[in-house]
């Protein structure tokens, strides 16, 4: 059997909707050694995708062979938790505007970006695409889980019936440059970075680490995943999504203490089970995405230097 032809990158005008976020920025990196013909950008201040009007306005007139849709508003558990509606309400509307825009526009592909919280709290491990829709999700992201599952079959159909070549992929637990470290709503890694950097910096013998530490994590780094969708970009269609992980977990007192290490912090970790650990584990099966030729690159304590890196940067 042959394989189908890749799909050509040459001369492509292409629009990375959310070029700013982590994932986008990523994205615009990795688009550099690509010989496609524009990149195209717009700011959340220059066109609210949560809006239809300027959305589509924006899409005519920038007129996009391919759309990379990395925009959504995200956040760490309690940030989830807490906020649900808006979590639910900003990520709906982003993802519903952005495909219908694409559609109406006619542009030849699409790469949906969604999240491995799309998968039921209780799937088998490693979880596999088919697990999608089989049971509950984790109560505290669950709003931001259903609007990316809405996103995902909004492609899915949108391929059925309108024949738009649109796909998706579900990350694992993304960290890298342009991460967002507000002390609140940031992400776990993010947040131990800037938690145990603070507690270096100012000589405090403990770091506060939220829930038991003993829920797993698959952490990816962004530039990993942004090859990822370049390669998916190229090479998959149809109307099936893919997970893009890193291939292992590791426990979230393990993450604690490997950033401890390559910060060089010799203090205690001390453990707030007074905050939630949200899903035990979510490792991803991966072996679609391998199957395609694909493979991560980024080691752990290599991607966390890499990381503190910028956060010495730019935050710090
Ligand atoms: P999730 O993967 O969607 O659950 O979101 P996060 O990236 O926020 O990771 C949450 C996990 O890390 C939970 O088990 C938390 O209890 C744990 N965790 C430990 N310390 C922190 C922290 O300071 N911030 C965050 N966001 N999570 C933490």
């Amino acid at each position: 059997m042959t394989a189908p032809a890749a799909f050509d990158l040459a001369g492509k005008r292409v629009w990375v909707a959310g070029h700013r976020g982590m994932v986008g920025s990523a994205l615009v990196r990795r688009l550099e050694s690509e010989p496609i013909g524009a990149l195209l950008t717009a700011s959340s201040a220059e066109v609210d995708l949560r809006r239809q009007e300027p959305t589509e306005a924006f899409v005519q007139d920038a007129r996009p062979d391919v759309v990379l849709l990395a925009a959504a508003k995200v956040g760490g558990i309690e940030a989830n938790r807490t906020r649900q509606a808006e979590f639910l309400y900003d990520n709906l509307m982003i993802g519903a505007n952005v495909i219908e825009a694409a559609y109406r526009a006619g542009v030849e592909r699409m790469v949906v970006l969604g999240s491995s919280c799309v998968y039921p709290r209780e799937a088998p491990q490693p979880i596999a695409e088919t697990s999608l829709l089989t049971g509950p999700l984790e109560p505290t992201n669950e709003g931001y889980a259903i609007a990316k599952i809405a996103a995902l079959e909004l492609a899915r159909m949108y391929r059925r019936q309108h024949g738009m070549d649109a796909i998706s992929l579900m990350p694992s637990n993304l960290y890298g440059p342009c991460d967002n470290y507000d002390r609140t709503s940031s992400h776990v890694l993010a947040a131990l970075l800037r938690k145990v950097h603070e507690a270096k910096v100012s000589g405090a013998p403990t770091v506060t680490v939220w829930g038991t530490g003993t829920p797993r994590r698959e952490f990816l780094h962004v530039d990993d995943l942004a090859d990822a969708t370049v390669h998916a970009l190229r090479h998959h269609t149809g109307e099936d999504h893919l997970n893009v992980g890193w291939g292992r977990d590791v426990s979230i007192r393990e993450v604690a203490e490997l950033i401890c290490d390559v910060l060089g912090y010799e203090g205690e970790l001390a453990f707030d089970t007074s905050m939630p650990d949200g899903m035990p584990r979510k490792l991803l099966d991966t072996t679609r995405m391998r199957g395609l030729g694909w493979e991560p690159h980024i080691g752990l304590r290599e991607g966390i230097a890499d990381a503190y890196r910028w956060f010495l940067d730019h935050v710090a």
